[in-house]
């Protein structure tokens, strides 16, 4: 059972004046400008605001801290939080002080300094290795600045990571935030007790980055839509001739052991009925064939329209659907249509939708802003979601429980 049982939400902590450590997933996107780094989306800041508003409100000395890429060792100038501080400043209309490490004098200086109300975010945690290593001596350094520990970096849960892990076992006032509170009940419901009939939609680039979360939901599910490269793979399994698609050959054999399993369980698997193929990723436009008939040297990039009405015959069923990977090369026009398609269909649907994985929230996001707002949840944690839905118990979830 995912829930919330023994988590304690940000609103009932004691936080009022305290110095709270909230662990945030400032993990962005960067890309360098005329020598700078520049955040190319801010979505991870925006989610967080809600807590840290909260926190600020209540009169918090607001203790922020993340990591940023993966530093090979020590600290990297190019991964430093200080593109997530000034934006966060601008975000918040107040000052963001960023000590130059996120332990020892540096840190204490600032932490200790901090007024009800003002937020600082520690540098880079990832610059120490000890972070990763889930280190308790380092976990206690951190220990040291705060009185109140909150997590609501969902992104980060699934790893047993000193912030996230050793550092919570260390404060015995310790909870989520709001941003967390929201994952877990999302995707708890859709893991827990989803509503009946459920469907799963399938896609992106493998079936063996998957292997886990389709046999978890073969227990749950009343179909699996497929779609994607991972379609290609489920179609060679059952003998069609796939051609210059990107097929894992080696994984036949399992989807073939899929595919009879599903039947033992009486869960529709849908396939694709018809396919937009081309002979190069690079072409400018394709061409929509049953899948019986790929042309030679052409491969399957996404779904076609065909599919699409069979997919929709299910999502017109669903109380709840869970979708994870796109139904074609999404990134280029020419093969976004499917991914478009089952985007469109599933926010006009009265079921409980939720998306995990980063891929297919991207894509979601890029079929429009009113698309994207009519899912019930769009999960910020691309393999974090995928864990809680393989049934996993999450490190950084389970050590918050009390
Ligand atoms: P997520 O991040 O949502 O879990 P994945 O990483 O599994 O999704 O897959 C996403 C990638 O799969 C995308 O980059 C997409 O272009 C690629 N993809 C999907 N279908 C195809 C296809 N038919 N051929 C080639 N690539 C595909
Ligand atoms: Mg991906």
């Amino acid at each position: 059972m995912t829930t919330l049982a023994g988590i304690v939400p940000i609103n009932e902590l004691p936080i009022d004046q305290k110095r709270v450590f909230i662990r945030v997933d400032f993990n962005v996107p960067l890309e360098e400008q005329s020598g700078k780094q520049v955040i190319t989306d801010d979505a991870r800041i925006r989610e967080a605001l809600p807590t840290i508003k909260h926190a600020m409100d209540r009169g918090a000395r607001v203790i922020l801290a993340s990591h940023l890429g993966r530093p090979k060792k020590g600290p990297d100038p190019k991964l430093s939080l200080e593109p997530c501080a000034a934006r966060l400043a601008d975000l918040l209309g107040v000052e963001v002080h960023l000590p130059e490490d996120s332990v020892g004098d540096a840190a204490k200086k600032v932490v200790f300094d901090l007024r009800a109300g003002q937020v600082c975010l520690l540098e880079n945690l990832r610059f120490h290795a000890e972070e990763e290593k889930n280190d308790e001596s380092f976990a206690a350094q951190l220990a040291a600045l705060c009185d109140v520990y909150v997590d609501d970096a969902f992104g980060a849960v699934h790893r047993a990571h000193a912030s996230v892990h050793a550092l919570p076992k260390l404060v015995s006032e310790r909870g989520c935030g709001f941003l967390l509170e929201k994952e877990i009940k999302a995707l708890g419901k859709i893991v827990s007790n989803p509503d009946k009939p459920f469907v799963a939609v399938l896609g992106g680039a493998k079936v063996s980055d998957k292997i886990a979360v389709i046999e978890s939901l073969l227990e749950k599910v009343d179909a699996i839509v497929i779609g994607g490269a991972m379609a290609n793979t489920f179609l060679a399994a059952k003998g069609i001739a796939m051609k210059s698609s990107k097929v894992e050959n080696e994984k036949t054999a399992l989807a073939r052991t899929i595919l009879e399993k599903a039947q033992e369980k009486k869960v529709t698997i849908a396939l694709p009925v018809d396919v937009v193929v081309a002979q190069s990723i690079e072409a400018k436009e394709g061409k929509v064939v049953d899948v019986g008939s790929i042309p030679d040297n052409h491969m399957a990039l996404d779904v076609g329209p065909k599919s699409l009405a069979e997919f929709q015959k299910w999502f017109d069923k669903a109380k709840s659907v869970f979708w994870n990977g796109p139904m074609g090369l999404f990134e280029k026009t020419p093969f976004s249509k499917g991914t478009f398609g089952v985007a469109r269909a599933l926010a006009n649907s009265k079921a409980f939708t939720v998306i995990g994985g980063g891929d297919s929230a991207a894509a979601v996001k890029e079929a429009g802003s009113d698309v994207a707002k009519k899912f019930s949840h769009i999960s910020t944690g691309g393999g974090a979601s995928l864990e809680l839905i393989e049934g996993k118990k999450l490190p950084g979830i389970e050590v918050l429980r009390r």
